[in-house]
């Protein structure tokens, strides 16, 4: 028996034993369309590099590399997007696995706001 903490979900996702919408792959990130999407377009980032939470970065390349990924990812889908990360439960995070969410695809009609 390993002392090994058990794999995250992304992790798993990383690895294909749990199936996903892949949507964009490089050596260290990846990019899926989240199972229950909050916007017409709702994408997570993940660096394969696991850390807990966002907080947990602290070189400022990484999350510089974070912050760049998330937006070429969601420049290949959008022009006009929202990034948000949930940081702790209270925070709204579910899965402890950092990512970043590329939400976007409303009409003008439904123009977003902050409390939305
Ligand atoms: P957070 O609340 O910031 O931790 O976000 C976790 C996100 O992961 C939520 O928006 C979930 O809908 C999403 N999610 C959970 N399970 C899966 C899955 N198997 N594939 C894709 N997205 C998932």
């Amino acid at each position: 028996m390993t002392n090994a903490p058990a794999p995250t979900l992304f992790e798993r996702i990383i690895a294909r034993e749990i199936p996903a919408q892949i949507v964009y792959e490089d050596e260290n990130y990846i990019a899926i369309k989240d199972i229950a999407p909050k916007a017409p377009v709702h994408l997570l980032v993940i660096p394969k590099k696991v850390s807990s939470r966002l907080d947990e970065i602290t070189a400022e390349a990484e999350m510089g590399r974070l912050w760049l990924t998330a937006i070429k990812v969601a420049a290949q889908h959008l022009s006009d997007y929202r990034l948000i990360v949930n940081v702790g439960k209270g925070g709204g995070q579910e899965v402890f696995h950092t990512h970043v969410h590329v939400l976007g695809g409303w009409d003008s009609a439904q123009a977003v706001g902050f409390g939305q």
